[in-house]
């Protein structure tokens, strides 16, 4: 591909992030043919701190930061923070983590709708200026009641026709804190009979005597988000303002408010929210989880947020991935959790290093081991990549595997271990069960004896001899216990939202919590974050806030089990 020359007759480098087409390009590709803007994309992604990301904010990040990035613009970060009743600077810190744990980069854009009261505060007087904002005595419910219906116009609030002074005097008087709260607002003059609500002489301002995190005690009122948010993205010299659907209805009040103050015009576009089956996203709807106790918190690994899937082991390459190919459209719809999982394993499966963990352990001695030998075996860190090496492992007279792989009366096609079966311990040799200890009272087996052939060892094929089944173990003096937490799905049913309380949808099975699992030595020093295969198990990931080295925990990320990958081929 050639260089490209830009309007300063420099060379610059073609764009090397590529999202699939789509609608959103196609309008900015035609923005920048008509050389709209000067040809800038300047996008940014607008939180509102009052409360964590989720994998839906996940989206609009890497769409907003994708595109900026690969039209050579910027993308800026901005607190959209007009609520101080529900904002909190714990929200601000989480949203700053997650947005460069997942990559992107603000450079000096941190900003905050905050910063921009002084200039909304003369924004609104222009209006008032203009004739077309006044102050109104009603109060919310009567404001409500005035508002009409679908079918109805809304009828004009007697103090709408007030004059310029006296409504210039009443918004200074109540800035200045002369008023109650909620005994006034400011409105705009528009359009009391549009067919769109928001038309309808919206709100701008209203009286709330609350400290606002960032700017103290200095404001009495406060902006509505609608008054905001359009100005605030003006006044960054944002290009494509892109937001999710439910805004479409907005935008004619976004543009009505920068056109009559005259001031750089953002082009709004809308797309549709990520669904996730089996998931709630509302940010509501996962406060009420954090508050009831029913998760441990926003981190909680069964969380949709950033956070919780952070701590469940989820990398921000697999996340930036499913963004990618779950693409942009203009319709809601329902994404299949097993997409984001399937992305998941595929970048686990290319890193995570191969390791042999038993859940539930049941000795196992080999008769003709000699006692106090120790042989040290060799196993691949990960048969996906040659340049993560080998490891030792230790090989005793007496192992743990695990329960589930002996029955005593083995099933049909049963390739595992049962009285005068064989089986390869992966690794090591083959051996054979000889012999089953089992509780007197209970019944229930607490050892099996076997012997194995020294002729086996992995690698050393000194007889041909072939097994069907290979099961993992563990060196009993060697183990290190370790607590195993096995998250499952949150909730039970594919659109948890579809009944009136979600709370009723709840997996009662969501986190079973193991103690004293086994694990190869290796993993007494895991640290926080490290991550493995547990054969046969699934993926694990050390627990970012619980696991400590010497006494670690793991949580597992996900199963072995691809179940897109079957949904795909059909
Ligand atoms: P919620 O409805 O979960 O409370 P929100 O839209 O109020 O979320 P904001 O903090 O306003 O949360 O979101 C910041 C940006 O993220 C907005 O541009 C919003 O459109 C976008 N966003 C929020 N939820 C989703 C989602 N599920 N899919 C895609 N984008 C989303
Ligand atoms: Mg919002």
């Amino acid at each position: 591909m050639a260089d490209e020359i830009n309007q300063n007759g420099e060379k610059t480098e073609p764009a090397s992030v590529t999202l699939p087409t789509n609608f959103i390009k196609d309008i900015i590709n035609e923005d920048l043919k008509s050389g709209k803007n000067d040809s800038r994309v300047h996008t940014r992604f607008p939180p509102e701190p009052n409360g964590y990301l989720h994998i839906g904010h996940a989206k609009s990040i890497c769409l907003n930061f994708g595109l900026a990035a690969e039209y050579g613009g910027l993308c800026n970060l901005r607190f959209d923070d007009t609520n101080p009743s529900k904002e909190d600077v714990e929200y601000v810190d989480s949203i700053i983590e997650d947005i460069r744990w997942l990559g992107f980069d603000w450079e000096d854009r941190l900003f905050y709708a905050s910063d921009y009261f002084g200039k909304l505060y003369e924004y609104a007087v222009t209006l008032i200026k203009k004739g077309v904002a006044y102050v109104d005595d009603l109060t919310g419910d009567q404001i409500r009641e005035h508002r009409g219906t679908l079918t109805e116009p809304g009828k004009e609030s007697p103090y709408r026709n007030r004059s310029i002074e006296e409504n210039l005097d009443l918004f200074e008087r109540m800035r200045s804190g002369e008023f109650p709260d909620g005994s006034r607002t400011l409105r705009a003059k528009v359009d009391m009979a549009s067919p769109n609500f928001n038309m309808r002489d919206p709100v701008m301002y209203r009286i709330l005597h609350a400290s606002h995190h960032r700017t103290g005690d200095k404001w009495c009122i406060y902006p509505m988000y609608d008054w905001a948010h359009g100005q605030s993205d003006s006044i960054e010299g944002i290009t494509h303002s892109i937001c999710t659907l439910e805004f479409e209805a907005h935008r004619p009040l976004y543009d009505w408010f920068v056109d009559q103050l005259g001031i750089h015009h953002p082009q709004q576009i809308e797309f549709a929210r990520l669904n996730l089956t089996y998931t709630v996203m509302s940010k509501r709807k996962l406060l009420q989880l954090v508050q009831e106790h029913i998760v441990s918190g926003w981190d909680d690994p069964r969380m949709p947020t950033i956070s919780g899937l952070r701590r469940r082991g989820y990398t921000p390459e697999a996340i930036r991935d499913f963004a990618e190919r779950i693409g942009v459209a203009k319709r809601d719809s329902m994404v299949d959790v097993a997409l984001l999982e399937h992305c998941l394993r595929e970048d686990l499966n290319k890193h995570a290093v191969r390791v042999m963990g038993v859940l539930r352990p049941l000795r196992l001695i080999i008769d003709n081991y000699p006692e106090g030998k120790i042989e040290e075996l060799v196993a691949i860190n990960n048969p996906e990549d040659a340049s993560m090496g080998t490891r030792k492992l230790p090989f005793s007279r007496e192992l743990y595997i695990e329960q589930d792989d002996f029955h005593e009366i083995a099933p049909k096609k049963w390739f595992r271990l049962a009285p005068g079966a064989e089986v390869r311990l992966k690794h090591a040799f083959i051996i054979k069960c000889v012999d089953v200890v089992k509780d007197p009272k209970s019944g229930e087996v607490i050892e099996l004896h076997c012997t194995y052939d020294p002729q086996t060892r992995s690698g050393e094929s000194a007889d041909g001899r072939k097994v069907k089944g290979t099961l993992h173990w563990v060196s009993a003096p060697h183990a290190i216990e370790a607590e195993v937490r096995l998250y499952d799905s949150l909730f039970t049913k594919e659109i948890p939202d579809a009944d009136p309380d979600f709370r009723d949808n709840i997996n009662p099975h969501s986190l079973e919590i193991i103690k004293g699992a086994k694990f190869e030595p290796g993993l007494r020093d895991a640290k926080p974050g490290n991550r493995y295969q547990f054969l046969r198990h699934g993926y694990f990931i050390a627990d970012i806030v619980d696991s400590k080295p010497g006494a670690p925990i793991f949580n597992r990320t996900v199963g072995l089990r691809d179940t897109w990958a079957k949904i795909e081929k059909k």
